[in-house]
């Protein structure tokens, strides 16, 4: 398998670990404002997802997204099943031509313009939209502008990420379940910002474990034990 699809893969996994650990914490906060079922349908999508993606035959990392989001489409019920999955369907095209910087970003902008386009909601509606858009938007100028490199531009989306979903605190929700609560959504965390955020905290794992791999390799290829290439005569 390649090492971009087995990245990938990877990542999957990751997400779905990350998503089975905070099955509570996701189900208290849609408790909150919801229906109590954000947890469960996430952990069930995400695991289907990971077992999907495993079950590929040397996938690439678009066949890779491609799979996890149709699986999470037809597992996940509820908003955030079509939002999620079908969002990834549909930015994993981006990937088709291979994982680098410039690929990341247009696979992040899609699918952020994808959730928006099927949710309708904007910043400051209370959804998973507060923590994807300061997201994808510093992802995009870490990688275009500050030229920074994807891992540690990835970090700082991830800090972005984390800021927006506490921004949904103290807002009121405009969008899904939690706005039929209307004032008495202020104060709750939305359930699929936060979904959103251990989403990117495994994404960020998997990169820098793959960096770190890569460090080691680097390494290994420079260290002593490895015969120097020339005349083999001398
Ligand atoms: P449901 O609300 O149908 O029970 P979930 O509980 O799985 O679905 O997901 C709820 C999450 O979906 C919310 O916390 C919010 O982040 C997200 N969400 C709901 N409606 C929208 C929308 N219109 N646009 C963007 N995100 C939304
Ligand atoms: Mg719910």
């Amino acid at each position: 398998m390649s090492a971009d699809g087995q990245a990938a893969v990877a990542a999957v996994e990751r997400v779905a670990e990350r998503i089975e650990r905070e099955r509570e914490r996701l189900t208290e906060l849609d408790s909150a404002i919801g229906d109590a079922d954000h947890g469960g349908n996430m952990a069930r999508g995400w695991a289907s997802a990971a077992e999907a993606v495993r079950d590929l035959n040397d996938p690439d990392p678009a066949t890779v997204a491609k799979t996890a989001g149709k699986t999470l489409m037809s597992e996940v019920g509820g908003a955030s099943g079509p939002l999620y999955g079908g969002s990834l369907v549909f930015a994993s095209a981006e990937l088709e031509d291979g994982l680098t910087p410039e690929s990341a970003v247009a696979f992040a902008e899609t699918y952020l313009e994808k959730v928006r386009d099927r949710g309708d909601a904007s910043v400051g509606d209370q959804t998973m939209v507060d923590a994807l858009v300061p997201a994808v938007h510093t992802f995009k100028k870490s990688v275009e502008v500050d030229d920074l490199p994807p891992v540690e531009a990835l970090a700082k989306a991830v800090d972005a990420a984390e800021r927006g979903a506490a921004f949904t605190v103290p807002i009121r929700a405009n969008k899904g379940r939690a706005s039929y609560l209307g004032w008495r959504s202020v104060g709750h965390q939305d359930p699929g910002a936060t979904s959103t955020l251990f989403i990117m905290e495994a994404l960020l794992e998997t990169a820098r474990d793959r960096l770190d791999a890569a460090g080691a390799a680097d390494v290994d290829a420079t260290s002593p034990t490895v015969p120097d290439e020339g005349d083999p005569e001398e």
